[in-house]
């Protein structure tokens, strides 16, 4: 059974790129990294805090975070803080392939791309004409802009096998360094071949308090469907933090069966496919 999700409406090529390759036989984390660079590399989509074109810190840096994961046990790498790399989530399987390590930051991940023959740019060169016109206005106001859009993807291949990935640019105008919920395992993403895989995105200096994809993961582990589990999360959350101080955040969820489910505390728009169906669906999750 293969099958395939992402977050946000913004992830349907994406999903469909997924279908076509699984369908082919391509292995999920193949097939997810290929998916996640089409996008990662459109200056287009980088108005959905995503790789090329996405927001930059306050200084004016776009710096990435992204990670992977696979659903066998230890099987992680991730990369926060890179500037200067167009698909970071390529550098983050690196790292998760070509090393003893699972998490490199900053300088040090710049330069282990470098060192695995990616071609590190220029700032500018990943900067588009609507970034660079955001950051100057957030110069001239100081306002920041409240938007959060990781990109979340989870492959599941005709072999069993399951991946999830995540890529942003993360919080516009953040603090230099800042990292996000999305690389960080349990938190922006989690996968365990046995059980499925989920993805999160949203308000990551929030979300990563709670851990919630471990959580999805784990209550599927117990029995519950992908949409019981990420809807009792997103419940708990929700009574943990209080209405009041309950922040943005959406979880997508996929079991072995190749069923998908969401929750959010917002309106939540993602797409899904699994074998047997003709094209990919896009639905949006109300709170
Ligand atoms: N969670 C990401 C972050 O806070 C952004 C997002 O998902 O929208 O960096």
């Amino acid at each position: 059974m293969a099958a395939a999700a992402g977050t946000w409406g913004f992830s349907l090529p994406a999903v469909e790129r997924m279908r076509q390759r699984l369908l082919r036989g391509g292995l999920a984390t193949d097939c997810l990294q290929e998916a996640m660079a089409d996008i990662e590399n459109d200056e287009e989509t980088g108005v959905f805090v995503v790789g090329r074109g996405g927001y930059p810190n306050k200084d004016g840096i776009i710096q990435c975070d992204a990670a992977i994961m696979e659903g066998q046990p230890g099987r992680f790498g991730a990369v926060a803080a890179l500037h200067g790399i167009g698909t970071p989530l390529a550098v983050a399987r690196k790292v998760m392939e070509e090393t003893p390590h699972s998490f490199l930051v900053g300088d040090g991940a710049v330069a282990f791309a470098k060192d695995q023959g990616f071609v590190v740019e220029d700032n500018s060169s990943l900067m588009s004409k609507k970034s660079t016109e955001a950051y100057q206005k957030y110069l001239e106001t100081k306002k920041t802009l409240k938007k959060h859009d990781t990109l979340g993807l989870i492959a599941l291949d005709i072999y069993g096998n399951i991946t999830v990935g995540v890529s942003t640019s993360g919080s516009p105008f953040k603090y230099p360094g800042r990292v996000g919920d999305s690389p960080l395992p349990g938190c922006g993403l989690f996968a365990d071949q046995e059980v499925g895989a989920a993805a999160a995105t949203g308000e990551g200096d929030k979300i990563m308090c709670f851990c919630p994809c471990f959580h999805t993961v784990l209550l599927m582990r117990q029995g519950l469907s992908p949409v019981d589990a990420c809807q009792t999360v997103v419940q708990d959350i929700l009574q943990r933090a209080g209405k009041e101080k309950m922040f943005e955040l959406g979880i997508i969820a996929m079991n072995m069966k190749g069923e998908v489910g969401a929750a959010s505390s917002v309106a939540f728009p993602y797409c899904s496919w699994s074998q047997g169906k003709d094209a990919v669906e896009q639905v949006t999750q109300q709170p």
